[in-house]
């Protein structure tokens, strides 16, 4: 199926609470543009001066959600223009982000990454390093992002018990710490889980933002990257 089905499948299947971040990552901008006359606004991108590059040269109404492990010293090439940062895992580099943001004069908005898989090759955050982060003082201080949710990525596995009770144990997590940092805020709402092979359990337990790469724009090429 060409880009532009895949899109159209996407967007007429999924439920209509749940949006589709569709992940571009090592992909070139005509693909990108496919999706785009497809209809889709909402694309994923993980690492920073791919998405600035991509950013430049397509339409300026496209909302750009930062995926990837993020370090600080990337932060100032996607804070003027992002819309959503999904893989925030500490307080530095959300300090980072407010600290442009502050320059540039926006509110950015973050998800808290959280490590469900407990795979060494993930990233994020322990739920113990999350309600430290959510308890310190220096948070409340950071008037220029905005937390809006959690994310993460499930296990690299066939066993969907493992990946549906890692899911589930996300949105529990999600549950308890909007009821105990975030019941009265109401942005604090998204549930970011789920990509190709994954995203219809991550669905089942309560995303509300799955990012699907190679089920719309095919199998990714690294070899020939640097
Ligand atoms: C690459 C990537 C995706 C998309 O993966 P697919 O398996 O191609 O759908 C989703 N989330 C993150 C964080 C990624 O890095």
């Amino acid at each position: 199926m060409s880009i532009a089905e895949n899109i159209k499948h996407y967007q007429s299947s999924l439920p209509s609470g749940v949006k589709l971040i569709a992940v571009s990552k090592t992909k070139p901008v005509e693909d990108l543009q496919q999706a785009y006359d497809a209809g889709q606004r909402l694309f994923g991108e993980n690492k920073a001066l791919e998405m600035r590059d991509k950013h430049e040269v397509l339409p300026k109404d496209i909302h750009w959600h930062f995926i990837g492990h993020l370090q600080t010293n990337k932060v100032k090439y996607i804070v003027p223009f992002v819309s959503m940062i999904h893989s925030v895992d500490s307080l530095k580099v959300l300090k980072e982000i407010n600290k442009e943001a502050i320059k540039c004069g926006r509110v950015v908005d973050c998800l808290l990454q959280i490590d469900i898989a407990h795979e060494e090759t993930k990233f994020g955050m322990s739920e113990e390093e999350l309600a430290e982060l959510l308890e310190c003082k220096e948070l409340a201080a950071l008037a220029n992002v905005r937390l809006c949710g959690l994310m993460g990525i499930g296990s690299i596995t066939d066993r969907e018990d493992k990946t549906r009770e890692e899911f589930h144990h996300l949105k529990e997590v999600f549950d308890s710490v909007k009821e105990r940092f975030f019941a009265d805020k109401d942005w604090f709402c998204e549930l970011s889980m789920g990509m190709s092979h994954d995203y219809a359990l991550a669905i089942e337990q309560g995303s509300t933002m799955v990012r699907i790469g190679s089920s719309i724009f095919g199998l990714r090429d690294y070899s020939s990257k640097n």
